[in-house]
């Protein structure tokens, strides 16, 4: 084992084929149908492609695929013009609509976290999209202005950023859980012109005030001309005449007719800052048509929409994941989708599956960290609900420990949903490494398979590529639709950050092995290798041995320097409902990674805690936790940090 490569220690086997009952019915239904098309996409991208956005409506059909001729800047579909907000709403109201969708079916099923329903089918969308075009036309928003979002998890949040890519407004959706700060330093980055926000959000009963964060934001964005305020809590705020205005106001004085602007499939759709894991978040920009056809493509194939699917992705709309998967990938493709307000654990841990069971959802996608959540508050929530309407599950955000995937497997799916495990990254637009349901056996754990057109590789420290199973970096080598297209205002950074450690190759900035039959396995971010005793460690592949053990919930292993090994190992553990972090259960668990791994592997410390320090996002924050781990001061962005109460209990417990 070479020191340019990360040592595997994974000795994960079990391998789970595709049912023959959903492969019968699948898009993909056999692996040499995968194989086929996957070859195809690597061999003519320009064909394989065009032919998939032929599928979209186009105002003008584009006839060229890729250009690359200013890389790292790629360009798809360039002479092409269209409207993604049209493709997700005016296409399925003709008579010869998508296949999947009507006027009137069911677009999106909202619950609210109260309690209350509300359905919009696609022509009503359309309609509400139309009319808020009109507001923000008459707010003076113009084609490349950005506008920002800040709102919690409505149907207008999706009917705002709609509206903007309906006239070619540049969006920009801030996460409804960040605070003033966080706010204005996205605002004023993008410059944004109009804030559409809200007057409080529900969140576990109680009210979020977002109308009250943006008005400490606008005292230092300039560049802000207006705001919209939609009622939703009800909760008193404060509106400054001439700048802020409510939505049910504004929304009555325009017409609902709009016709949707022809853009450049160049065109900019959007701003996304990354959700910090790593340090100071980047404005990622994706433009309209790759993007477009990224998701589409990926909805289609990798949750294999049917008809009468009610699909429910339960990520942010503030997060990639929300807007390629809320918003609109499974709405370019006519899919009816759940969206709910609130908190998983609210009023109690079984809302989630009291969800499923009353609006028969079919499709779940959803993250590592709530998995572990779940299994966290026990078995008896989901047990106590027919989940019998599901019929395929999904994850994305983080790698999934093993032990996590087969209780989402076995608990929620009862052994008969197949798992796509989607590795993809803000970044990347849209899912790179996935299963296809009906075609790829599924592995614990493993992201499985590039998806069409993806070619990615594991590499040494010195380029070249790895072998099977050993641990590198993971990279894509050629250029995809839905690809980001540089960071706003930062083009530099774009090129230092993604391009320079491999010149003309895309670094994820994660570790990876690929396995004898060709899988991928994520071994977390190349950040948080640990190097023990001489032995390079993905902290992915220990955590994961320690969820294994019965009594714990989630696991975050990190490096403290240490003078004998290099690094020690420090590992912060969760422990599941009913079970006691005891001395015992301490020594238990060290015996249990020595034998699950090796004793190289076996922490140096372990410390119990009730949460572990995560992004609004849900993820580990794992540089943290090295800073407490090595009992030094923590720095860095923290405006990302879900909860500062946690870190300061960790260092307390420390002393
Ligand atoms: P930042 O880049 O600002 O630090 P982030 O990387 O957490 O934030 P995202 O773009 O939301 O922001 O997350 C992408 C990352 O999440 C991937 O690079 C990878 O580390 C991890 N990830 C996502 N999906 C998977 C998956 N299925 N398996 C393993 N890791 C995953
Ligand atoms: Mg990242």
């Amino acid at each position: 084992m070479s020191q340019a490569s990360i040592e595997s220690v994974s000795r994960e086997s079990r391998v789970f084929p595709p049912q023959a009952d959903f492969a019968r019915d699948a898009r993909v239904g056999t692996r040499q149908a995968y194989d086929e098309m996957h070859r195809r996409s690597l061999e003519d991208p320009d064909g394989f492609w065009l032919e998939l956005a032929r599928e979209l409506h186009w105002f003008r059909a584009p006839t060229q695929g890729l250009d690359w001729s200013g890389a790292p800047h790629a360009k798809w579909f360039a002479d092409g013009t269209t409207n993604l907000a049209y493709n997700c709403l005016d296409r399925h109201l003709g008579p010869s609509a998508s296949g999947l969708a009507g006027p009137n079916k069911a677009a999106l099923i909202f619950e609210g976290e109260p309690g209350d329903v509300q359905v919009l089918t696609y022509r009503q969308l359309h309609r509400e999209v139309c009319r808020f075009s009109n507001v923000l036309g008459k707010l003076g928003v113009e084609k490349g202005d950005r506008v920002a979002i800040y709102m919690g998890m409505v149907p207008e949040a999706v009917i705002a950023m709609l509206a903007c890519a309906r006239i070619g407004a540049v969006h920009t959706v801030i996460f409804g859980g960040f605070a003033a700060e966080a706010v204005r330093d996205r605002v004023n980055d993008a410059q944004a012109k109009v804030v559409v926000t809200q007057d409080g959000a529900w969140r576990r009963g109680q009210v979020v005030p977002l109308k009250e964060n943006v008005d400490r934001a606008l005292a230092e964005t300039p560049g802000v001309r207006h705001t919209v305020v939609l009622r939703r809590t009800g909760n008193p705020v404060a509106m400054e005449p001439g700048r802020d205005h409510f939505w049910h106001d504004v929304i009555e004085s325009v017409s609902a007719k709009h016709e949707a602007a022809q853009l450049d499939a160049e065109h900019p759709l959007f701003i996304l800052y990354t959700s910090g894991t790593t340090g100071k978040p980047k404005g990622v920009l994706h433009t309209t048509g790759g993007y477009m056809v990224g998701t589409y493509a990926t909805s289609r194939y990798v949750f294999d929409l049917q008809p009468n699917d009610t699909y429910w992705c339960t990520a942010d709309v503030g997060w990639v994941t929300g807007h390629s998967y809320i918003a609109y990938g499974p709405l370019a493709n006519g899919a009816t989708c759940m969206l709910y307000e609130g908190a998983p654990n609210h009023p109690d841990p079984g809302r989630f599956w009291s969800i499923i069971e009353r609006h028969g959802v079919s499709i779940l996608y959803t993250a590592p960290t709530a998995i572990r959540a779940f299994v966290k508050w026990g078995d008896r929530y989901p047990m106590a609900h027919d989940l019998s309407s599901l019929r395929l599950l999904g994850t994305v955000g983080e790698p999934i420990n093993p032990e996590a995937w087969m209780w989402y497997r076995r608990v929620i799916g009862n052994e008969r949903c197949p798992i796509v495990d989607t590795w993809w990254q803000t970044e990347t637009g849209a899912m790179m490494m996935t299963p296809l349901p009906g075609a790829i056996a599924t592995k614990p754990g493993s992201c499985c398979v590039p998806f069409f057109g993806v070619s990615a590789k594991v590499l040494r420290e010195d380029g070249t590529e790895a072998g099977p199973n050993e641990g590198g970096l993971l990279v894509v080598d050629r250029p995809w639709p839905s690809m980001m297209r540089t960071v706003w205002g930062d083009d530099q950074r774009f090129a230092d950050t993604y391009w320079s450690r491999f010149p003309g190759l895309y670094f994820t900035g994660d570790g990876a092995r690929r396995d004898e039959d060709g899988y991928f396995w994520v071994m977390g971010r190349v950040d948080d290798v640990v190097n023990v005793a001489g032995h390079r460690l993905g902290t992915a592949e220990v955590e994961s041995a320690l969820v294994a053990h019965r009594s714990v919930a989630e696991a975050a292993v990190v490096g403290r320097p240490d003078a004998l090994k290099g690094q020690a190992l420090v590992a912060f553990v969760t422990v599941k409902a009913g079970e006691l972090p005891t001395k015992e259960l301490k020594a238990l668990l060290l015996e249990h990674v020595a034998q699950e791994i090796g004793k190289f592997a076996r922490p140096d410390d372990i410390r119990f805690t009730d949460t572990l320090p995560k992004t609004r996002s849900g993820k580990i924050m794992r540089r943290l936790l090295k800073e407490v781990a090595s009992g030094g001061e923590v720095k860095g962005d923290m405006t990302t940090l879900e909860d500062l109460s946690v870190l300061a209990k960790l260092r307390a417990d420390d002393e």
